[in-house]
């Protein structure tokens, strides 16, 4: 068998021509498929109901359970100027940890946004072009979403308007900069903009912000300006189609060298990058073919698979946006200011939701930051990129489960996504280094606020 190499960058012949849905494949029971509620009737939506909001294609691929989605031209021309994102073999880390695990990673960093991101918002970027939209809208936690969304929008001429969580903003000045460098507008939130910012601001006038606010004013703004869509980065399940490709990609590079995973593992903020990591390995479990083992790893600050709850929930803070069938903390649930600002998000993509309450995904677990800065260090000494924050959720368990096959001499096959770069985010190294990063978990107590937050719905 070919040996596999430290990097495998495949040309572009190899970049998938269409994007694959679990949905398709997903075992649905009758009346289970109503992911979303009108958030007026409590009824469940159509995709006719989200059209003041998404552009119609992006609405249509919210529900649809078509298998294969072809990727649009002007997409996959522009995916081709930075995938295929390649595929590692982490020899220096196995040696470091003297495992005889292999450990494989696909890494989205190589963009300039610097995350897998980039992938969903110039799919959303270009159906809201062809449509006739002039100006997006959209929300930005850590920036992350924000750059790419821009970096899109600059692409096909669209003007956008960035809500950036404030203590994101101040924790990451130079993200501000490169949105504002591709061109967006920056608006702080909580806001006085609009009227969900402005009722954050009366109640709690030094408000931090939180994706759930962002995401409310973004909103009102788009449905209440003329020619203007709203655009998300993650959760849902049109960003979950978009971020297929990643797996796609992972399946070929790795079968070239007759690997096939039996561990993968993804970070979850609101779910994307890891069911785009998951999808065609997800597919051959949904359809029997295989059976690898799935980890989610989310920050335990943010605990919405390990310890929310299953049911509909707003996916806002001001509960304008429909209701989503999630595991959620609870859409009034208020997260500490950790620094993995990507995922401090209430609730969790609906399609990771169903697969992990159906069994499909194994296992969720919470990270502290002192353990995913210390994994980070350690891989970035090894492997000599710099995760985010986020991805290094992920990492941390890779070395985990690592270490347990040195124990039990066990050689298995680990596969994890990092999701992006950490360049952005030396601010919070330089704490971890200090010795000033804190580990934070809600108390129930804290938890049972959030929970108080859910609606009563019979469904
Ligand atoms: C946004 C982000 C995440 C979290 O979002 P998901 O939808 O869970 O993928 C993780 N990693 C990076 C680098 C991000 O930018």
């Amino acid at each position: 068998m070919k040996q596999f190499p430290n990097r495998v960058v495949l040309d572009e012949t190899h970049t998938p021509k269409s994007w694959y849905n679990m949905f398709a494949d997903m075992p649905f029971e009758e009346g289970e498929d109503a992911f979303m509620l009108h958030p007026g009737t409590m009824q469940p939506a159509k995709p006719e109901d989200l059209y003041p909001v998404f552009a119609e294609e992006l609405c249509r691929q919210e529900f649809t359970r078509e298998r294969h989605i072809e990727i649009p031209k002007e997409v996959r021309d522009y995916y081709l100027s930075y995938r295929p994102s390649p595929m590692y073999r982490a020899y220096a880390l196995e040696k470091l940890l003297d495992t005889p695990a292999h450990i494989y990673f696909k890494y989205e960093g190589q963009n300039t946004s610097g995350s897998h991101k980039l992938n969903s918002a110039i799919a959303q970027a270009y159906y809201n072009k062809k449509q006739g939209v002039k100006r997006l809208t959209t929300e930005t936690g850590a920036g992350q979403w924000g750059t790419a969304l821009s970096m899109a929008c600059a692409h096909f001429g669209l003007e956008l308007e960035v809500f950036m969580v404030k203590i994101s903003a101040q924790q990451k000045p130079y993200r501000k900069a490169i949105i504002e460098t591709f061109g967006a507008d920056i608006t702080l939130s909580p806001s006085n903009t609009t009227n969900a910012g402005r009722g954050v601001l009366e109640n709690d006038p030094d408000n931090p912000g939180s994706l759930g606010t962002a995401i409310s004013e973004a909103v009102e703004r788009a449905v209440t300006s003329e020619n203007t869509r709203y655009t998300l980065g993650s959760v849902l399940n049109q960003v979950v189609i978009h971020q297929s490709v990643i797996g796609l990609e992972a399946k070929e590079q790795l079968g070239m060298y007759d690997v096939y995973p039996d561990i993968i593992i993804g970070c979850a903020g609101g779910g994307s990058n890891f069911a785009g990591l998951m999808s065609a390995f997800m597919g051959d479990r949904l359809t029997g073919k295989a059976k690898p083992y799935f980890i989610a790893v989310e920050p335990a600050a943010c605990p919405s698979m390990t310890r929310g709850r299953y049911a509909y929930d707003f996916c806002d803070t001001a509960r304008v946006t429909p209701l989503a069938k999630m595991y959620t903390l609870g859409c009034g649930f208020m997260p500490s200011t950790i620094h993995a600002g990507g995922l401090r998000y209430h609730g969790m993509s609906p399609t990771l939701s169903k697969l992990y309450h159906d069994g499909f995904i194994d296992e969720a677990r919470g990270a502290f930051q002192s353990e995913i800065f210390k994994a980070a260090t350690i891989f970035t000494r090894a492997e000599g990129i710099l995760p985010a924050p986020e991805s290094a959720h992920a990492i941390s368990a890779a070395i985990d489960e690592a270490n347990k096959c040195k124990e039990t001499g066990v050689a298995k096959n680990i596969l994890f996504g990092l999701s992006g770069h950490g360049n952005f985010d030396l601010g919070a190294y330089m704490q971890y280094m200090e010795g000033n990063t804190h580990d934070y978990a809600p108390t129930d107590n804290e938890l049972e606020k959030g929970f108080a937050s859910l609606i009563k719905t019979n469904s």
